[in-house]
């Protein structure tokens, strides 16, 4: 019986291939897994329970806190930090650990009593200019946190990286620099690569990295593929063709009739739409994989359902199945054509579609 409705599989045995070209790219760095926005859409505790890692990051508390219901023991790092003292009981309470990006976080922490003291990473803008704490501010809160009885003793060092995807731009030689500089740097633990970093700089790799794009197999680099790099795609958005049709020259497809078939053609409808999460702009030529022939997206995306121009595939038949990206089909080639990046598509399955899991763990 063909899966008449869109299936995500998520491979865990390319999960862990992943994470082992990564360990041959930073053999002497720890590797915080990045597994925010539910694991870029494969499932967080999924994920982590596959990776052997030393720790798992997250954007945001309320993450964190679901994500501990199954990942009992590793420390899980909150990247946005939290913005309450009684958040930094509920995250101390969760053995997380904690960015620090705001004086007002740091002042946070200098007052408050915690019966234990929690580990903390000062995040520093070194020149993205959205989160961290000046290299002045974040000289002096090292200082003061690391004689502070809330606070494990030193205190990490973070930056984010703006550019490391562009490998011409010596931004992030600067950036990487400006961390290491900051006094007394030398003595703390230092995290800076992010998937590009890790992939293109030296310089960001760092004692802690944080690869999150790359794990799922995708390149952070435009106009590439993970596979450039050694990497497997973990997961395979399909679904199948569940009509089919002849239709005339002349004829019009779909919303707004803004595809006309230039010729008699046929016509399959693949039950998948920007419902599921597939791009809605993806524009007339977007490729997908039928039978293992691409065959190119026709008409406009709508909520439940695409159209393609079957013509070339005289094997198709209701039933036959369809991959939208993933195996075959890169998520990157599907996110350069509608106009986005391919950490946009595997974030934004939605709740309605099935995920399956291959060679995952059993979660604790
Ligand atoms: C999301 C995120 C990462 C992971 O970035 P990738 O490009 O997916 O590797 C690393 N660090 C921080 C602070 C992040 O927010």
């Amino acid at each position: 019986m063909p899966n008449f409705y869109p299936i995500a599989t998520i491979n865990h045995a390319a999960l862990r291939h992943n994470l082992a070209v990564i360990k041959k790219i930073v053999p002497h760095s720890q590797i915080w897994g990045v597994v925010k926005a539910d694991a870029y859409g494969h499932g967080a505790a999924e994920v982590a329970a596959s990776l052997a890692v030393p720790g798992l990051a997250v954007a945001r508390l309320g993450e964190a806190k679901k994500l501990r219901c199954t990942e009992k023991l590793k420390p899980i790092l909150i990247l946005g930090g939290v913005y309450s003292t009684a958040d930094i009981i509920e995250a101390a309470a969760l053995n997380c650990e904690l960015a620090i990006h705001t004086p007002a976080q740091a002042e946070m922490l200098w007052q408050i009593e915690l019966a234990t003291p929690i580990k903390i990473w000062l995040k520093v803008n070194t020149g993205m200019n959205r989160l961290g704490l000046t290299l002045d501010q974040a000289a002096s809160w090292l200082v003061k946190l690391t004689n502070c009885a809330n606070v494990q003793s030193p205190p990490g060092l973070m930056t984010h990286l703006a550019n490391a995807d562009v490998l011409t731009d010596n931004i992030t030689n600067v950036q990487c620099q400006r961390l290491r500089a900051i006094p007394g740097a030398a003595n703390c633990a230092l995290s800076i690569g992010n998937s590009a970093g890790i992939l293109g700089w030296e310089n960001a790799r760092s004692d802690w990295v944080r690869p999150g794009i790359m794990l799922y197999g995708i390149s952070p680099f435009s106009g590439t593929i993970g596979e450039q790099y050694g990497l497997q795609p973990v997961m395979t958005l399909r679904s199948s063709l569940i009509a089919i049709h002849h239709c005339q020259a002349g004829d019009a497809i779909g919303y707004g009739g803004s595809y006309v078939c230039p010729q008699a053609m046929t016509v399959g409808v693949i039950g998948i739409g920007y419902g599921d999460g597939y791009p809605r702009h993806a524009p007339v030529g977007t490729p997908v994989l039928l039978h293992g022939q691409r065959v190119p997206l026709i008409g406009r995306v709508s909520m439940d359902m695409i159209t393609v121009d079957l013509s070339g595939v005289s094997t198709a038949q209701i039933g036959t199945e369809a991959v939208l990206w993933g195996e075959g089909l890169p998520a990157e080639e599907i996110a350069a054509a509608a106009g986005t990046i391919a950490y946009q598509l595997v974030t934004g399955i939605a709740g309605r579609v099935q995920r399956e899991f291959i060679a995952a763990c059993r979660l604790s």
